[in-house]
């Protein structure tokens, strides 16, 4: 078998979806999805003649030619890894409908049957706790056991607030990372609200994006010890592992990180250093299914969990659900469609998601169909259905 074509879609979803295709002379397609990205869409197709011809059964090597001929556009991280993982995830596929298998069974076999899926739920409607107890409330009462909020959105604290016309500006004090006692008080309100309203039985996690010093980001950890957080993500930048490391063992709330990191190498002091309780690699951005196993297993060697950060459509998202069921060290994928209304519509048959759980099938690959006509009323404008490029993305 040979790949003959490298081709890709790219949907209007709350991110662009990069689906990408790979054909062969077989007439065995398969179907997978990078992570959006300015350039993404590009790469996969200045890739695909450096593949056409391979045997597509070979993913280690191709993804390492990869690797090794994208080296100028920056094949150690970034937009270039990123493409490499939605081609990755489509041989995956690929070869598991060749083999009539589904991609679990190609990492070793599922160790569970329902993979549990946490939803994004980002705020609430106001910056009143009560307004984020209700919507926890409402996405927990739509079936999910884990959900998410950001903390560091715009709250009545935040400093420099005023004739500032740049939203995001607007967010916890921009440049010294620091964070307010009332703030804080705040962030810890919003955190209360949501577990009351919830009750002990839900996964609870935050997200603070990046944004605060080392010490702030330990004392608002430990000021949230009470709450029993499911994970704090991401309380300081995600390039100073030894900051993370000083956080993590500040604090009994566990702290994860991950989604900025590539490929195995990426991850290797983060985990080497025991900087992070959880990690939170995003599969069809870090390197692919294979890599993603990779980073487990290491992480693995010293009882760190994986729970994938992921903003996929349902092709990316269930294709990750399929190596996560093969990782013994899986504890939750992100869900961040929770209000886009047709993200089930993308493929056919039964909705991918069912009260909070996906389902693992023995259909071969991912097991998904793209329903055409769902993609193409929602093809990015600009971007081609598979077909010939350039075209503009
Ligand atoms: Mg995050």
């Amino acid at each position: 078998m040979k790949i003959t074509s490298v081709r890709t879609a790219v949907i209007d979803g709350n991110f662009p979806w990069v689906l990408v295709r790979i054909e062969t002379d077989e007439g065995i397609t398969g179907l997978g999805e990078a992570y959006w990205g300015v350039g993404v869409a590009e790469l996969v197709h200045k890739a695909g003649p450096l593949i056409v011809g391979e045997n597509p059964f070979n993913i280690g090597k191709i993804t390492e030619l990869l690797i090794r001929c994208l080296s100028g556009e920056g094949s150690s991280g970034g937009a270039t890894v990123t493409a490499i993982s939605g081609i990755e995830i489509a041989l995956w596929d690929l070869v598991g409908r060749a083999l009539n298998t589904p991609i679990y069974n190609l990492f070793g076999g599922r160790f569970r049957d329902q993979i549990r899926v946490y939803a994004d739920c980002h705020a609430g409607a106001t910056p009143d706790p009560a307004s984020y107890a209700e919507r926890a409330k409402s996405v927990a009462g739509a079936g999910f056991t884990a959900i998410k909020f950001d903390l560091d959105t715009p709250n009545p604290y935040t400093r420099d607030i005023s004739d500032d016309p740049h939203p995001r500006r607007q967010w916890c004090e921009p440049w010294n990372r620091t964070i307010g006692a009332a703030e804080r008080n705040w962030m810890v309100d919003v955190v209360a609200a949501v577990r009351e309203a919830v009750g002990p039985d839900i996964m609870v996690a935050m997200d603070a994006h990046w944004k605060f010093s080392t010490n702030d980001a330990i004392l608002l950890a430990q000021a949230l010890e009470p709450f029993d957080l499911l994970w704090l993500e991401d309380p300081v930048p995600p390039e100073n592992i030894e900051a993370q490391r000083m956080v993590t063992h500040s604090t009994r709330t566990p702290i994860c990180t991950g989604e900025n990191l590539y490929r195995k190498h990426g991850f290797r002091e983060l985990i080497e250093k025991q900087a992070a309780r959880i990690i939170a690699p995003d599969i069809p951005k870090m390197g692919g299914l294979m890599e993603a196993k990779k980073v487990a297993d290491w992480a693995d060697t010293y009882y760190i969990p994986v729970a994938p950060h992921n903003v996929a459509s349902p092709i990316g998202t269930v294709a990750s659900s399929h190596v996560c069921a093969a990782m013994n060290n899986f504890l939750v994928i992100e869900f961040h469609a929770h209000d886009v209304e047709w993200w089930k519509d993308l493929v056919d048959g039964t909705p991918p998601i069912v009260d909070g759980f996906i389902a693992m099938t023995d259909a071969p690959g991912h097991g998904l169909t793209l329903n055409e006509d769902v993609a193409r009323a929602n093809l990015k404008p600009g971007s081609s259905f598979f077909g010939e490029y350039p075209y503009e993305c």
